[in-house]
């Protein structure tokens, strides 16, 4: 987990000449944070888990039988972070998903408790999906919902002087400032934005408007300078499509990759295309040393034509026989299922789960959650099986079982988790 959008607002200012410091509370691998917490070692691929401390329990989840957890480091790290910070002119907050925004506002109000004159901007996912929330809630001074392309006119409204660089081409001309951590224990890189299909319950094409991809010789030398930076060892592409145009993207990409022979192991953790991977597609990425291959499945039956048939079944099976044939493991290969998607039945679920089985491929099971402005959204708002003005607090996908009538309860998703994993029921009373 990488606030890559975050690193190339980074990449921008310091294009401006702006002095500019990352305080990023996620990064397990930064060695200051070990002054005020124990670091949990590393599991596989340098990640592991984060530092966590329960908290009590907004009222409004007050029906939820689970603890309540703050994520990441210690607030004392924070305030001592933002004491070493002279004079800041600005904080650029990002955001990731929409239900955590009680942990954005108490990010702010710290800030504010250390520089109560601070300018503060939010940006990131919950700020672009929920701007008028997020401006009622979150604390920020500025709400920031466009992309990249727009920063200019807001660097020239926050500090009066004329900013005027094209940024239209912001993806293809920057790298994500990575050069702002002092460790890591990963890298996560976008080759390619948005997203041609237009799923239902998916926002990615909205946000990101017509798919792009960079020019390969300027991934490899990103690439290329930040592993030698930190010498990590695994790289993360986090595309949400990267297989589109195959034949002119990622496949002339791998070669590189394998030419360039980076001595790094590859992933691939945000669903790909399983009906666009073919033998030779499959063969690049083993050479590659890719060594996660995650499959975008999401459920069996009617939904998937419904939700956009961006794959069947036997894309699955056919992706996995191809993958598997060139020396991919069971447990490298994983395909998402969602559960509790509008209108999905339990069966759709089980019989996803024994695609996977006779695929031979391991299950990651997730719980839905509706998007605003999504088509799901959308349907389900207007045909009042959900109400428009939910607090994105109460989607959590963890939570949303607990009350969402209109969907399935938490014992037939536990039973369904269960069932993934081969579990014999653990539902929690
Ligand atoms: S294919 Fe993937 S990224 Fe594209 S719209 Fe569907 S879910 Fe979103």
């Amino acid at each position: 987990m990488k606030p890559v959008g975050l690193l190339y607002v980074g990449s921008v200012l310091l294009h401006y000449g702006f002095d500019v410091t990352l305080i990023d509370l996620l990064n397990r691998h930064d060695p200051k944070i070990a002054s005020f917490v124990k670091p949990k070692p590393d599991k596989q691929y340098g990640t592991g888990k984060f530092h966590t401390v329960e908290i009590s329990k907004p009222p409004q989840l007050s029906f939820v039988p689970r603890k309540y957890k703050r994520y990441g480091a210690p607030e004392e790290f924070f305030i001592h972070e933002l004491k070493g910070i002279e004079k800041p002119d600005a904080f650029f907050v990002t955001s990731s998903m929409t239900y955590w925004w009680p942990g954005v506002r108490q990010t702010i109000e710290v800030i504010k408790r250390v520089f109560p004159n601070a300018l503060v901007v939010l940006g990131g996912v919950y700020a672009r999906i929920y701007p008028d929330h997020a401006r009622l809630h979150s604390g920020a001074n500025i709400v920031y919902s466009a992309d990249l392309s727009q920063l200019n006119t807001l660097l020239s409204d926050l500090f009066g002087e004329s900013f005027d660089d094209d940024l239209s081409d912001w993806f293809e001309r920057f790298d994500p400032a990575y050069e702002l951590y002092d460790r890591l224990g990963y890298l996560v890189f976008f080759t390619s934005l948005g997203c041609v299909y237009n799923c239902s319950y998916c926002l990615t094409p909205k946000l990101y408007g017509k798919w792009v991809y960079r020019d390969h010789e300027r991934i490899l030398r990103m690439i290329r300078k930040y592993v030698h930076i930190f010498n990590v060892k695994d790289v993360v592409f986090f595309d949400d499509a990267a297989l589109i145009d195959k034949e002119n993207h990622f496949k002339p990409l791998l070669r590189k990759l394998i030419r360039a022979n980076l001595g790094v192991r590859y992933h691939l953790p945000n669903g790909i295309h399983a009906r666009l991977i073919d033998e030779e597609l499959a063969w690049l990425l083993k050479q590659a040393n890719f060594v996660t291959i995650k499959l975008g499945y999401e459920t069996s039956g009617p939904l998937q034509n419904k939700t956009g048939g961006k794959v069947q079944d036997e894309d699955i099976l056919r992706a996995a026989q191809m993958l598997r044939s060139v020396g991919f493991t069971s447990s490298e290969i994983q395909a998402y299922i969602m559960v509790n998607m509008p209108g999905q039945t339990e069966q759709d679920v089980m019989n996803a789960i024994e695609t996977c089985r006779k695929a031979g491929i391991s299950i990651s099971l997730n719980e839905y959650t509706p998007i605003p402005n999504t088509t799901d959204w959308l349907e389900l708002t207007s045909a009042g099986m959900l109400p428009a003005d939910v607090d994105p607090f109460l989607l959590n996908n963890t939570v949303l079982p607990y009350w969402w009538k209109a969907g399935m309860d938490v014992a037939t998703v536990q039973r369904l988790k269960d069932l993934a994993h081969g579990r014999t029921s653990t539902l929690r009373s």
